[in-house]
């Protein structure tokens, strides 16, 4: 134990999930702990939610293929704002209870099948943050639904019976 951890290991704290957290100013999108100023013992549980997850092509990588091939005819730099402005809509922060009180959540389409709707860039980014509000909408009602359940029973057997 004489030297460091090396705090690399945890990259899902840093970098990419930072910037997520401060948009989100440390706060569970979901249910709502957290918040400034930022605990050390909140920060380390909180993650990355994808509102439309990897398997629906979700992630940057997939992202950029998909942006790539609906609007070919931009130039490259075009297509990365594109791309920056939907993973920013498609991210929020949320606590490891939200993340995988979510996780297998899927919608009924693609970020590709969301791409695919016609007009102006413009256009379809107003068109996918609509369908990514709603999204978040399903996924906050499910997590308040489940906490309230699950917050009963920490009154009646955990609350209630401290030693
Ligand atoms: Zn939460």
């Amino acid at each position: 134990m004489g030297t460091k951890y090396d705090y690399r290991n945890c990259q899902s704290l840093f970098g990419y999930a930072e910037k997520v957290h401060r948009r989100c100013a440390w706060k569970c999108q979901l249910c709502g702990c957290g918040g400034e100023p930022v605990s050390f013992d909140l920060w380390r549980q909180l993650t990355v939610e994808h509102l439309i997850g990897e398997s629906q092509g979700g992630y940057v990588k997939e992202l950029r293929s998909a942006v790539a091939n609906r609007f070919n005819l931009l130039a490259p730099q075009e297509r990365e704002q594109i791309v920056l402005a939907i993973d920013a809509m498609n991210t929020v922060t949320a606590c490891s209870f939200c993340n995988s009180t979510t996780s297998r959540d899927r919608h009924d389409k693609s970020i590709g099948e969301l791409l695919a709707v016609e007009g102006t860039p413009e256009h379809v980014l107003t068109q996918i943050r609509a369908t990514l509000a709603q999204v978040f909408e399903i996924k906050r009602a499910k997590v308040l639904w489940k906490l309230a359940s699950v917050r009963e029973e920490f009154e009646r057997q955990i609350a209630a019976s401290k030693s």
